[in-house]
């Protein structure tokens, strides 16, 4: 397959039973956006075996990270779980999308609603010190059933505003929030209900959801995308469509494919 090269495993990272993360080597002509994602597998008796991937590692960063779901019997991560340092997997060096800030048109304050996964492109545009001067406050959100599948929690409360360049920006702009379903914790249920009541914003001690100063992207299973989407809708957000810029803005690919 045209632009598929192959990279080696130099890291492997296990959140939990359902969850983790693996760095790669990077061939540098490889070039992407942060929010983007891209093609990657293994091969499979001589073919390869492809799935879509948000790139977690910053576009600036010497190798490349994914965060991945462990799907039982799901055909690439029933093996790619098994990635040991050294492995090689093939990366497809066309990547695309649209959680990008310039699909996006110009705004105060940049929300990321994510739940599972779907917390992956953020991480990408978290660690973009290009990000914290466009924006005002950049809030990430990220939905989960269980306190065990925050993955990049520390990287996200610890490391990042202690970032030698621009952690600085981040412990000024950068507000996280992390919501459990199915388990005690500080935040409670789901994102949707959080954003309809209000309680997301009393808790950030923000204003509610604006579609003249707020910009947002949504990240997520089918199900959390079609009831965010509508609750911002409701709210007067536009979504970027077919090149023309709104005011929030959805991984297309998650909700066609
Ligand atoms: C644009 C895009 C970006 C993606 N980015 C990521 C990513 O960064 N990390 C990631 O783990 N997956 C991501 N996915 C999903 C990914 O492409 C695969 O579906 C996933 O790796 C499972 O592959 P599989 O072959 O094992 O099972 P598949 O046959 O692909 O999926 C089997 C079933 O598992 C469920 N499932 C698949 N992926 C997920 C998921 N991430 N979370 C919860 N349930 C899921 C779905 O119900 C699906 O029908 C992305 C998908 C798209 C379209």
């Amino acid at each position: 397959m045209a632009n598929l090269r192959t990279e080696t495993v130099t890291e492997v990272h296990h959140w939990n039973e359902s969850l983790f993360s693996f760095k790669s080597t990077r061939d540098m002509s490889f070039r992407y956006k942060n929010g983007h994602f891209t093609m990657i597998g293994l091969d499979d008796n001589g073919k390869p075996l492809l799935r879509a991937y948000s790139i977690v590692s910053a576009n600036y960063e010497e190798q490349l990270e994914f965060f991945s779901i462990k799907v039982p019997d799901g055909p690439l991560t029933s093996k790619l779980q098994h990635l040991k340092v050294g492995d090689e997997i093939y990366i497809s060096h066309k990547p695309t999308g649209t959680l990008t800030t310039d699909n996006l048109l110009p705004g105060k304050n940049l929300y990321m609603f994510s739940t599972g996964t779907g917390l992956a492109p953020f991480l990408s545009i978290i660690r973009d010190p290009e990000v914290y001067e466009l924006y005002d406050k950049i809030i990430l959100t990220h939905g989960v059933r269980t306190v065990d599948e925050l993955a990049y929690r520390e990287m996200i409360t610890s490391q990042l505003p202690n970032h030698e360049y621009f952690g600085e920006y981040v412990q000024e702009k950068l507000l996280y929030y992390p919501t459990v379903t199915r388990e005690p914790y500080q935040n409670q249920g789901r994102l949707t209900d959080l954003i309809e009541s209000g309680k997301l914003f009393q808790d950030l001690g923000m204003p509610p959801l604006n579609p003249e100063v707020d910009r947002a992207m949504v990240c997520g299973s089918p199900a959390m995308l079609k009831d965010t989407c509508k609750i911002l809708e409701n709210l007067g957000f536009r979504e970027s469509r077919h090149g023309e810029l709104g005011e929030y803005a959805i991984e297309r690919a998650f909700v066609e494919s």
